[in-house]
């Protein structure tokens, strides 16, 4: 098999990249190692930045989010007892975000894709990239136990964290920046009406909680647990109630409760590597950054790299440059550290981090009284939420 460009990953990053080539006409081939209907259903991210939005309208795979996504013109920041709103809107010349699940997006992006006629190999085994400091890398796999080779001339590794691309390239070119933090994510899916109107972000000392939705009858509320805990340990009843005490108001808010039909331990942490790119192989994505959830950046990030990706490929073929692949790694990581820095600075703000450090909450509880109360303060959480130009 051969084509002009091998994506290996069917998220968000390898798909949307898939179908902007398609736009330009140029060829691609998508290799994922699971099923479509595993990629179909895997419950992420679900906070869309107004550049991703417009892309997906963009690209004629819109219509399905102007029907069912919800615009959030603000989210609300919870503590002492009240409630605060950032008014993305008013803050951000009227931009807001889009609450549309990630397996939605997703479904758009494949049905997009395939109604093309353009090839996505679903449940391709053993994946690995060859030859990436050459003019012709391939990507080698078995598909149903027989061998295949790709032939390209470019290799986007967008196989996210857990990837093979990111761990091809030779380990002295590498340099990785990470953070761990003590404590992950205890997500649940509820079904029940949204709470609220808009997310609530809720730092009490019981630990962080958050309220969100993903559709008219669907909650997404996670609260801050022991990243090492197992899920087992907790029970319906008892997620119920940390949520009840943690985000209880003075004026008696109440949570809509209702069955919880999926609930798993979400580990946070912050990554990148640098350079984004060695030889004919761009990393994308999840591949080559991690942000913890808090700030909503993973999946918007993913689309900014592989925009300017799409841009760099369609200039080497249109007019032969090869200066915007050059420059690939540099472009997209001063957006990538933006959201590393924002992600970061949402956490530390919101997150109970060791419980008899007396110091770090006070610093906390000025942090968030001096957001809520600055216009400016607020304005710079709401420009970054919102997302920064597509320059930046
Ligand atoms: C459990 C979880 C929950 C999340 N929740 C949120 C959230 O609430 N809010 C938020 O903003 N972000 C969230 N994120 C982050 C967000 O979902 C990611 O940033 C986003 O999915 C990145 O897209 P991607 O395409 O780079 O990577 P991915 O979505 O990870 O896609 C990579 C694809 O590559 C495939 N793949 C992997 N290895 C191989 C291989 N060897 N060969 C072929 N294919 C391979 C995978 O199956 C996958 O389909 C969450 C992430 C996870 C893991």
């Amino acid at each position: 098999m051969r084509t002009q460009v091998g994506i290996v990953g069917a998220g968000p990053a390898g798909l949307f990249l898939s179908l902007l080539l398609q736009r330009e006409g140029i060829e691609s081939v998508v290799v994922e190692m699971h099923s479509r209907k595993y990629v179909e259903e895997r419950i992420r991210a679900g906070v869309l930045e107004q550049g991703t939005v417009d892309l997906m309208h963009k690209l004629g795979v819109g219509e399905r989010l102007k029907l069912q996504g919800l615009e959030h013109g603000g989210i609300e920041l919870r503590f002492g007892g009240r409630g605060h709103r950032i008014d993305f809107r008013e803050l951000t010349n009227g931009k807001c975000v889009t609450i549309y699940a990630q397996h939605e997006v997703i479904k758009d992006l494949i049905a997009a894709r395939l109604a093309a006629n353009r090839p996505i190999l679903f449940a391709a085994e053993n994946v690995s990239v060859h030859g990436l400091d050459g003019e012709r890398p391939t990507i080698q796999f078995q598909m149903n136990g027989a061998p295949e080779k790709l032939e390209c001339d470019f290799i986007a590794g967008c196989d996210g964290f857990h990837g093979i691309s990111r761990a091809s390239i030779p380990e002295e070119i590498q340099h990785v920046f990470s953070r761990s933090y003590p404590f992950g994510w205890l997500g649940i899916l509820m079904q029940a009406p949204p709470s609220a109107q808009e997310l609530i972000y809720t730092y009490h000392e019981r630990g962080f909680a958050l309220v969100s939705t993903r559709s008219p009858d669907l909650q997404r509320l996670y609260i801050q647990c022991d990243p090492q805990d197992d899920i087992a340990n907790w029970s319906d009843a008892m997620i119920v109630e940390e949520l009840q005490l943690r985000l209880a108001t003075k004026d008696n808010w109440q949570l809509l409760v209702g069955p919880i039909i999926q609930k798993s331990i979400l580990a946070m942490r912050s990554f990148v590597i640098e350079p984004m790119q060695y030889g004919r192989l761009f990393l994308a994505g999840d591949a080559a950054h991690i942000v913890p959830p808090t700030g909503a950046k993973g999946l918007n990030l993913a689309v900014a790299d592989v925009r300017h990706l799409a841009r760099a490929l369609t200039m080497f073929y249109k007019q032969n440059r090869t200066d915007l692949l050059e420059a690939y790694s540099t472009t997209c990581l001063r957006r990538v550290w933006r959201a590393e820095h924002f992600s970061w600075w949402m956490t530390s703000m919101l997150h109970r981090f060791l419980d008899d450090d007396a110091f770090q909450q006070r610093m906390q509880r000025s942090q968030l009284d001096y957001t809520v109360s600055s216009r400016a303060a607020a304005t710079s959480l709401a420009e970054n939420y919102v997302g920064l130009p597509f320059t930046w």
